[in-house]
Parts: structure tokens; sequence; C-alpha cells
């Protein structure tokens, strides 16, 4: 039994708490405060303003369905926009796509990159030197305006929620450009929180989305750590015919880009059926 414990303060009223075995790193960057510890049962854990952002033991579910899920609906995806992420856990899923041929990362903090290299060394492996990255520490908002036209298939949003430095990545301004600097057959993909805790972020964040694009859905994936039942990954894009993809198709695709047999989470059968959403949670979409 550990006698050191961290409690998350996601909500005021209601909580998870880790047995700290080690702590690692705690600092405050010019954005938030950032913790690393590791703890009794789910390994190396991430706090950014005491919110668990990402832990070694259940990192696959997240990153698995926020990477796999875009890039193999869409098919062909050369060029990959990510905004945060700072782990690095997205970065090396998607480097995994053989037919990527450019991954541009965009993270405000860089405290957030160089700790996530230190202390959290296995989330991103090899991503960091793969030719075919661009790592850019600066925000996110800011590089979608300069951006040009048609210049990315997928983007990935991995932000923190929002609040403080993540906020922007949920306005109008930021998907206008999103909208604007995808190709034709282009789809943007964020967190969208845990609906039964945070239905306000899915519900307005769709809404907001609709304005800019044809279809705007949801898909789900269970994540141990962000509590509360399932976390939710927003889906905006021109073709709805993109989510409806049968097993079989992903199964294909899969295989040709090298995912098969390399995920824990991620399916060609969960990756269908994580379109399929519980009514509590379908209600928040836009019809
Ligand atoms: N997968 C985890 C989750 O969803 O909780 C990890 C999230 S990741 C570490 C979130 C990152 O987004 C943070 O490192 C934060 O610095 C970054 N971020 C927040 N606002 C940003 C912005 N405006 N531009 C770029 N990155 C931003």
């Amino acid at each position: 039994m550990t006698d050191m414990w961290v409690n998350e303060t996601l909500y005021p009223f209601w909580g998870q708490r880790f047995g700290v075995t080690r702590e690692l790193a705690r600092t405050k960057s010019d954005f938030q405060d950032i913790a690393i510890f590791e703890s009794e049962f789910h390994g190396r854990v991430m706090m950014l303003d005491g919110i668990v952002q990402i832990t070694e033991g259940d990192e696959f579910v997240y990153q698995e369905m926020l990477t796999h899920v875009p890039l193999l609906a869409h098919g062909a995806a050369r060029s990959v926009l990510i905004i945060g992420a700072g782990d690095g856990g997205v970065l090396r899923r998607v480097l995994m796509h053989k037919g990527v041929e450019r991954a541009v990362m965009v993270e405000i903090d860089g405290e957030v990159i160089r700790l996530a290299k230190e202390f959290l060394p296995k989330i991103a492996g090899e991503a960091w030197d793969d030719p075919r990255a661009e790592v850019i520490v600066g925000d996110g908002i800011d590089y979608v305006k300069k951006a040009p036209d048609a210049s990315f298939d997928v983007i990935i949003v991995d932000s923190t929620d929002p609040i403080g430095v993540g906020e922007v990545l949920f306005t109008d301004d930021f998907y206008a450009n999103c909208a604007r600097i995808l190709t034709a057959r282009g789809l943007v993909v964020n967190q969208c929180g845990v609906p039964f805790m945070q239905a306000d972020e899915l519900r307005e964040t769709s809404a907001r989305r609709r304005k800019f694009f044809p279809h705007v859905t949801a898909y789900v994936a269970a994540v141990p750590t962000y509590v509360g039942g399932f976390m939710t990954l927003g889906w905006a894009g021109k073709d709805p015919e993109l989510t409806r993809l049968p097993a079989a198709t992903i199964r294909a695709r899969a295989e040709a880009a090298g995912i098969l047999g390399t995920t824990e989470y991620w399916s060609p059968e969960m990756h269908a059926a994580s379109f399929v959403l519980p009514p509590y949670i379908a209600k928040h979409l836009p019809g």
C-alpha cells in the first residue's frame, strides 16, 4: 500500500485518486501546472492543472481511437495535423500509418513536450525523430489561421478541456479555419469529454462545428481514467459515408496501412461499433 495519494480535481464533488509511489516532476509552466508521478497501478501519470491527461496504463485506448479511426475512415490520408497532444502518443500512432507522408504537431506548451520526453518516453517512442514529423511549439489557433487552404487530410485535436489555453480550440474561429485547411474529403476529430459528466462540451462543440461542416457526429471509447463512462470523440467532415464503413472495409485498409495486429483497443469491429451512440449521448448532437 502507498502512503501518498494524489486526487484529481476535475469535479469539486467527485473524483478519482492515485496511489503514488514516486513523484517525478512538478512544475508550473507559462500555461499550466504540470505533474508527473509513478502510480501504484496505472504506471506513470501526467496531470495538467490537477486533471489527468494520460496514464501509461490506459493511454492506448484514447490514442488508438483518436488516431486510427479518422485515418482509416479517410483511407488515404497523407498529410495530418495534430493540435495539442504534447505527450507524443498521437504522433506515434499517426506515423504508424504507412501512407502518412507528413505529420505536423502543434503543442502550445514546450514544457509538456520536454517533460514527456524525459519521464514518459514509452508514449511517443521514436516518433519525435521521425523525418515525417514536424513538431512546432505554438498556439493551435494561430497555426490554423496561417495554414494554406486544403493542406491537411485529417486534423486531430488532442487538447485540454475548454478552459484556459485549450479554450480557443473550441471556438468558431478555430473550426472555420479547420474547414478551410482541410482537403475535399478531410475531417477533424477532437476530444469532447465524458458526456455523462460534461454534456455541455459535446453539445456546444458539436453545434459549433455544424456551422462549418455538413456532417457532424461523435464516436465513443471507454477510457478507464477519464471517469464517468464513455468518452466522446467529436467528428466533423464532409462525407457521412466515412462514419458508416463496414468492418471488412476498415480491416482491409488497416492491413494495407500496417495497423492490423498492433492495437489493444482499436479493431475493425470496435471502429465500426464506436459510432453507435447510446441515446443519452446522441441527444446532444445536432440533427
Ligand atoms: N490525451 C490527453 C487528454 O485528452 O486528456 C492528453 C491531452 S494533451 C497532453 C493536451 C495538450 O493540449 C496539453 O499539452 C496542452 O498544452 C495542449 N494545448 C492546450 N491548448 C492548446 C492550444 N491552444 N494550442 C496547442 N496546444 C494546446
